[in-house]
């Protein structure tokens, strides 16, 4: 009878490791003597780029979601429309690293347009004066090109984008990731350990299927040490565009975000309820604080936008008097 091995084969023992390069495992391994010579330890040269780059920016918040299609997207496209609307003093940017699924273009109105490069870097596209965007959307030749796209070359399209492009001084930059937490995720918190995140808002559809997969994001927010700003309740009720009745077409059977924040100790934002106008208005690239001012969905967010702003000013003046 053959042998039965006692011990787990070797594995590599990863780049950060005391033994890369002198594990049994990597012999062979074609990264053996770099990684022996210590040089993959060494501080990843993006993150000092990315802090000075991003040194002009005063708050980095990151909008993200434990799934796709709760309206992290337009969640995004609307809370950066309402941060620039509010203030016309006030700079706002998107930066869409939803590399496999680009939506920022769209719902923001600038799809097909180019981004174009000089001298100090990529200049993003202007949709108002004070809201600019720069996303994967514009750089790719067809929409599905990305998905293909592994770790590695996510990771460098991350890096370019958080330390090549040319915002100019801003208040906020809002960046819109991929559902759930993927190579996107690490890739933009370990680039942004120099310059520091502000916070996190986290998307969510009132039903516990979506409530379980955001317990996870929270859960990694709190792993890497990414602050919580708070949970938004998205599709929470629907309200009737003509009669004005409500129904709760998901329901909040676990009660809802506004219980999860309770038990998990994070701020319940706001709800915003599902209005099939919204639903258009986005996928036509329109502005809805414009095209329909009245929407309960609108007023939502504006409350919503008070709150982050609050919570954002209110870090800020902490961070000043601690220095
Ligand atoms: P995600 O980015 O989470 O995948 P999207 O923002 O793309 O989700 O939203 C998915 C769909 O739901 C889109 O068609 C969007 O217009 C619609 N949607 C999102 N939020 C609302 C809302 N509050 N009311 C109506 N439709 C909404």
């Amino acid at each position: 009878m053959a042998d039965v091995p006692t011990e787990a084969p070797e594995h590599c023992p990863g780049t950060q490791s005391d033994s890369a390069g002198k594990a049994s495992a990597c012999a062979g391994c074609p990264n053996q003597n770099i990684c022996a010579s210590g040089a993959t330890k060494a501080p990843d040269p993006g993150i000092a780029l990315v802090k000075e780059r991003l040194e002009c920016v005063k708050h980095k918040i990151l909008v993200l979601s434990g799934k796709g299609g709760v309206g992290k997207s337009t969640m995004t496209s609307l809370l950066s429309r309402t941060l620039a609307a509010d203030d016309p003093d006030r700079n706002v940017a998107v930066l869409d690293i939803d590399i496999c699924g680009p939506s920022q273009p769209r719902v923001l109105g600038v799809l097909g347009e180019q981004v174009h490069q000089s001298g100090s870097g990529w200049s993003p596209v202007y949709i108002e004066d004070n809201l600019s965007l720069m996303s994967i959307g514009f750089l790719l030749a067809s929409p599905s090109d990305a998905v293909i796209w592994r770790g590695p070359k996510k990771n460098g399209m991350i890096r370019q984008f958080l330390s090549e492009v040319d915002w100019g001084s801003l208040d906020y930059l809002i960046l819109d990731t991929p559902p759930g937490t993927s190579d996107e995720h690490l890739s933009a918190t370990t680039y942004l350990k120099g310059a520091g995140i502000t916070g996190a808002v986290v998307i969510t559809t009132p039903q516990e299927v979506a409530l379980l997969d955001v317990r996870k994001e929270i859960d990694f927010c709190r792993k890497v040490n990414i602050p919580i700003l708070g949970t938004i309740e998205n599709m929470s009720l629907f309200v009737c565009p003509k009669c004005k009745n409500t129904a709760e077409i998901f329901p909040a059977l676990t009660g809802g975000a506004r219980q999860m924040a309770k038990d998990l100790d994070i701020e319940f934002l706001g709800a915003v309820p599902l209005d099939p106008l919204l639903a258009r208005c986005c996928d036509e690239g329109k502005n809805p604080l414009t095209d329909m001012p009245e929407s309960p969905a609108v007023a939502a967010v504006k409350n919503i936008v008070s709150r982050i702003v609050e919570k954002c000013e209110k870090n800020e003046r902490n961070i000043s008097s601690a220095e």
